[in-house]
């Protein structure tokens, strides 16, 4: 059992008031600037009443866009009375984050998707990580984390869920997946990464699923409609709000299977894609050269996909260092 959290929400998490309440997690700070500050993380619950509870984030990191464009239209434009349930909404996850447009909080350097389960006794980020897994997943059945490619990445539109090994929890999330009206559906291996925010979620027994909308520090009309028929989709899936129209198209489900779907950058310098988003491609094909930056005859270097598979996500900025990943790949599961 970990040490309590010392952050403090201005809304009892476990009162059942019909409508719309508003309010903040704080986050207490103390700092050369503001002595007994703290950081105000804006919280709505909107409660219909009997259904499953839901939690909806976004700001997890903070220059993904449409996801926090989707749920604060969701807190000022649904009238909770529609609902059958109760949807916890966080907007701008990790505020600091959010506030910088930037992935990472300003305040700590913390990653808060690396951060889970977290740390009470952490810095902010690590304190808003403990306080998500132990005070908002035990209170929900099902949750929505809404990502993108953020500044440096851009990703075709797709509703993304961890691997499990438990079989009945992973029918529920591919199903889920394929209600979120998204064209593509993947399926993340569990060698990735477990300290993200629904990989938290899984173990504690939550329906937990991400999507990646769109990207490059921007917004779209396109994405933005993406993110929003992925929310809507989801909650009418959930059973918490009806919707009325036609059911979604069935998403091409895809699986990210092993570090040979990412390509990384060898060298620094200017990366000449001779691939895009949404391209098939083939085992060896050649992704693209690096020239140099600051000798202008060195022969370019190349770099070749390990495997064929569909380009689901691309870097966006031109300059590259070693390291950076290029690009990464979906394949149709094997059989
Ligand atoms: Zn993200």
């Amino acid at each position: 059992m970990s040490a309590p959290s010392r952050i403090r929400s201005d809304l009892d998490l476990d009162a059942r008031t019909p409508g719309t309440r508003l309010g903040w997690l704080r986050i207490p700070q103390s700092r050369h600037e503001s002595g007994y500050g703290v950081i105000p993380v804006p919280i709505a619950v909107l409660d219909g009443g009997e259904g499953p509870s839901v939690l909806l984030t976004a700001g997890n990191h903070g220059d993904e866009y449409e996801g926090q464009a989707v749920l604060r239209d969701l807190i000022r434009e649904l009238d909770p009375a529609h609902l059958r349930g109760r949807l916890i909404v966080l907007p701008a996850l990790n505020l600091p984050a959010v506030l910088a447009g930037r992935r990472d909080s300003p305040l700590d350097g913390g990653n808060l998707n690396r951060l889970f389960p977290g740390d009470p006794n952490g810095g902010p980020t690590a304190m808003l990580a403990h306080f998500i897994d132990s005070a908002l997943l035990p209170r929900v059945a099902w949750a929505c984390d809404f990502h993108s490619g953020g500044s440096s990445m851009e990703y075709l539109p797709c509703a993304m869920v961890r691997a499990t090994d438990d079989p009945a929890l992973a029918t529920k999330l591919e199903a889920a997946m394929r209600a979120m009206r998204l064209p593509l559906a993947l399926v993340v291996q569990a060698t990735q990464d477990a300290r993200t925010l629904p990989a938290a979620g899984l173990a504690r027994g939550v329906v937990h699923v991400a999507c990646e909308i769109g990207g490059g520090g921007s917004l779209t009309p396109a994405s933005v409609a993406a993110a929003k028929g992925a929310l809507y989709g989801f909650l009418d899936h959930v059973g918490v709000l009806a919707l009325d129209g036609p059911p979604a198209a069935t998403p091409r489900l895809m699986h990210v299977a092993g570090s040979d779907h990412f390509l990384f950058a060898t060298t620094r310098g200017l990366f000449v894609p001779e691939i895009g988003l949404g391209e098939t491609v083939a085992a060896g094909q050649c992704a693209g050269r690096i020239l140099s930056l600051d000798e202008a005859d060195r022969p370019p270097v190349t770099l070749h996909f390990a495997r064929a598979g569909l380009v689901v996500c691309r870097r966006v900025p031109a300059q590259v260092t070693p390291g950076d990943c290029v690009a990464h790949l979906a394949t149709d599961p094997g059989p």
